[in-house]
């Protein structure tokens, strides 16, 4: 019998007996998968405790192989999210690519806070969705280890500058010489492909409006696709204003 009292985001959630729920939540300290009792019926305490996207202070108690929410204080729900489905879209988007890496007793305190950080630009900063999950991917596989090379060429290892040609599948940029059909890409994508997982989350407000940041996003999914098992059906579209583009 423990008890355990953390912050957590709320990933997911399943219904579970008649008036319960399961719910997956990321903490600093890992995954845990806890049942939150009660929480359907009305008036429940627990039922923003088990709302996808609600961030808050959690009581578990732990006992009989099972986490139980006993008590429960919410931080933020970026309730926002809940009127905008473009954004919403997005908020799934990065719950499950959370969820993909998340797992029990392992530590992941930049992940938590990647998701807290960029949860919060996207409810209350009216910053462009799309190159706002440009930025999270890229924390994202920067915090996994799993970054896009993108100042030497992944075929030479030659130091590589302004503009050059882009390998999701070898890694990353191409030199000049090593080029055999690939895409170009732009030196303002690679330098924002570059720069960004380098950075403070709240850095990429800079990125509002920047020309290349299509193109930085486009090559960054597909980068991201690439490395991950992940069903490109569940990734949201790439849409940016058109005179950005
Ligand atoms: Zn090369």
């Amino acid at each position: 019998m423990n008890r355990l009292i953390t912050d957590a985001i709320v990933l997911r959630r399943s219904e579970w007996r008649d008036y319960d729920r399961m719910v997956t939540l990321l903490t600093p300290q890992g995954r845990i998968d806890a049942v939150a009792r009660g929480c359907r019926r009305p008036r429940s305490p627990l039922l923003a405790a088990a709302e996808p996207f609600t961030a808050g202070e959690y009581a578990l108690f732990q006992g009989g192989g099972r986490f139980t929410v006993e008590q429960f204080r919410a931080t933020d729900t970026f309730y926002p999210l809940r009127e905008d489905y473009e954004r919403l879209t997005h908020g799934a988007y990065w719950l499950r690519l959370a969820e993909m890496q998340a797992m029990p007793d392992q530590p992941s305190e930049e992940l938590f806070a990647l998701l807290l950080r960029a949860l919060a630009h996207l409810a209350y900063s009216g910053l462009n969705a799309s190159m706002l999950t440009m930025a999270f991917e890229l924390h994202y596989l920067a915090i996994l280890g799993l970054s896009p090379v993108m100042d030497s060429c992944v075929r030479c290892g030659a130091p590589v500058e302004g503009n050059a040609w882009f390998d999701a599948a070898g890694g990353g940029v191409v030199c000049e010489k090593c080029r055999r059909a690939l895409p170009d890409i732009s030196n303002g994508a690679r330098r924002i492909m570059l720069r960004v997982p380098r950075t403070r989350f709240d850095a990429v407000k800079h990125l509002e409006g920047h020309a290349d940041a299509p193109m930085a996003a486009r090559f960054t999914r597909q980068f991201l696709l690439q490395r991950m098992e992940f069903a490109p059906n569940l990734a949201p579209d790439i849409v940016f204003p058109v005179e950005m583009t």
